[in-house]
């Protein structure tokens, strides 16, 4: 275990605390929270994209054409930072292609289409009785293989969060169900019909990652929940901690406050301060994939807005089209203006509703002009300094929103922009109607654009230095062996690694032997040569 200087030890009473900045914007879960989670029916054709969280895409491990069972491994993991994909149902492949994806305007990746059989056959399941039984390793590597990542929409791989909390030594393990976004009720309706469950993963992933303390955190509002965890709570060493209702209380930054009134400074992680952050509906799926032995090829979505006659929470399968949820809550194309994936503050709008429903779906809104009119016209900013007050992450929205428009890359990154969790309390009180955060994020691509290019560039010069270095090398190697009594060299001679001071030296020699050469060729040696030498004068 490696554990960081700035690890903290939780052993005080844990009780609410105020997170910094933040708003109370009206919510609006009632509609979708009114019926129970339903599963939604099964759609003919699925769409599974081999990269659904943050990291390395999955290696395709079927073929077009190839029958598959439920539960089965369409890809696999490729490296730490990469999850697998498994089929929801059973049926044929029919093109493993780039399709559209939902992300920020039009993307396309890599996707396996997979065609359902309607048959629902599926493969062998190796629950776990008492996962107790099971070394903390164990577990670890069945979470892996599960191909799980954070549902909270944030997506990271569960597992290596995991494996890097348990290297470094976890002090608290924080189960967030804050849910605060004001139309998402995924986690609620979850914990509100399955409270065990949620309990039961919350503690598998305490084994794991071995914390000392484990807690639930959730907002104050969610009567239903908090009731629900209470009981299955009651013979569980798990606390329930129930938060002031305030967005985004449930970034992973702000839940840490709220929980512990600790701030996790600037550049640090929480892992740093040996605290786990895991979602509700993550410790859900974690319950799934260990006690039931079922991989990750569901969740529970919201699906809400105006323009649906029945919004609801459905469990619905990965890789579902968007516009097939829709059309199974009675859409009402008319009033439809376009989609948001995620909640109205964090979401992002979709270019289409014929993509995929992913791992961190957690909402799909469906827009109208009614609730949500055109945004009123950008003004200039006039330093009123609101969006600083409610910035959860302490940063100076109007400074990084001027940085922005200069495109002053440096000075943003000084500023803190990497910091910005895009909550946009900052637009939502901003009286000059600025979208802050589409700047931000703009922002944000330009600097990793830039970064790459960077390190593209380094990796050009890096190989061009090692070019020349080779080309002086065999040149110094070809005047060595014309020198007399030069080394021979041995062609099972090791390569060394490549060093540039020794290429320096290795070069500087060389251009000496040269130049040792040149000279005895043209220096008198000998009485002979001393005539021939008075003989031309
Ligand atoms: S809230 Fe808007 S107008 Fe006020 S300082 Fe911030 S960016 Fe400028
Ligand atoms: S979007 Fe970024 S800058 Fe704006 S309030 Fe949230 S964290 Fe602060």
């Amino acid at each position: 275990m490696s554990q960081s200087p700035h690890h903290k030890s939780f052993t005080a009473r844990l009780r609410a605390h105020k997170i910094f900045g933040g708003i109370k914007p009206a919510v609006y879960k009632a509609d979708a929270l009114r019926s129970r989670v339903m599963p939604a029916p099964l759609p003919g054709n699925l769409v599974l994209p081999l990269l659904q969280h943050q990291g390395q895409p999955a290696m395709a491990v079927v073929e077009v054409g190839q029958a598959v069972l439920k539960y089965q491994v369409l890809a696999m993991g490729n490296g730490p930072l990469s999850v697998p994909v498994h089929a929801p149902t059973s049926g044929v492949i029919t093109a493993i292609a780039d399709s559209a994806v939902p992300g920020f305007g039009a993307q396309v990746q890599r996707c396996i289409h997979l065609q359902a059989d309607g048959l629902d056959t599926a493969a062998e399941l190796q629950p776990c009785l008492d996962y107790r039984a099971l070394s903390h390793l164990q577990l670890l590597a069945l979470i892996d293989a599960a191909g799980i990542c954070g549902l909270g929409g944030a997506g990271f791989p569960t597992a290596e969060k995991l494996r890097v909390s348990i290297e470094q030594g976890v002090e608290l393990l924080i189960i967030n169900a804050a849910e605060c976004e004001p139309y998402i009720s995924a986690d609620e309706s979850l914990i509100r019909e399955r409270a065990d469950r949620v309990v039961s993963g919350a503690e598998i992933l305490q084994s794991v990652c071995l914390a000392k303390r484990c807690v639930i955190a959730i907002e104050k509002d969610k009567a239903d929940a908090i009731e629900a965890l209470s009981t299955a709570l009651q013979d569980s060493s798990i606390e329930l901690l129930v938060l002031n209702s305030k967005f985004p209380t449930g970034g992973e930054r702000q839940i840490i406050q709220a929980v512990t009134g600790f701030e996790v400074p600037r550049g640090l992680l929480p892992v740093d301060a040996g605290i786990l952050v895991q979602n509700a509906g993550t410790a859900y799926a974690v319950h799934n994939a260990i006690v039931e032995g079922k991989p990750c090829i569901s969740r529970i979505t919201t699906l809400t807005g105006s323009p649906l006659q029945t919004p609801k929470n459905f469990e619905a399968l990965i890789g579902t089209p968007v516009s097939f949820l829709f059309e199974m809550c009675g859409i009402d194309k008319s009033q439809h203006t376009g989609t948001i994936m995620g909640g109205s503050l964090m979401g992002i709008e979709l270019d289409s509703d014929e993509v995929p429903l992913i791992k961190t779906t957690n909402c799909l809104l469906a827009k109208s002009t009614g609730e949500f009119p055109d945004p009123a016209p950008e003004q200039a900013c006039i330093r009123c300094g609101y969006c600083a007050d409610v910035c959860p992450a302490r940063l100076l929205p109007q400074q990084l929103y001027a940085f922005s428009r200069s495109e002053d890359l440096d000075q943003l990154e000084e500023h803190g922009l990497a910091d910005c969790i895009e909550c946009g309390a900052c637009a939502y009180v901003c009286p000059s109607h600025i979208p802050l955060v589409q700047y931000y994020r703009a922002s944000k691509q330009a600097i990793a654009e830039r970064d790459r290019q960077f390190q593209t560039s380094k990796q050009w010069q890096s190989r061009f230095q090692f070019h020349q270095y080779r080309l002086k090398k065999e040149t110094t190697k070809a005047l060595d062996k014309k020198l007399p009594g030069a080394e021979k060299t041995t062609a099972n001679e090791p390569a060394q690694p490549f060093s540039r001071d020794q290429a320096r030296d290795e070069i500087a020699a060389a251009v000496r032997r040269v130049a040792a050469r040149h000279s005895n060729r043209t220096a008198p040696s000998s009485a002979k040569d001393k005539a021939k030498d008075k003989d031309r004068h």
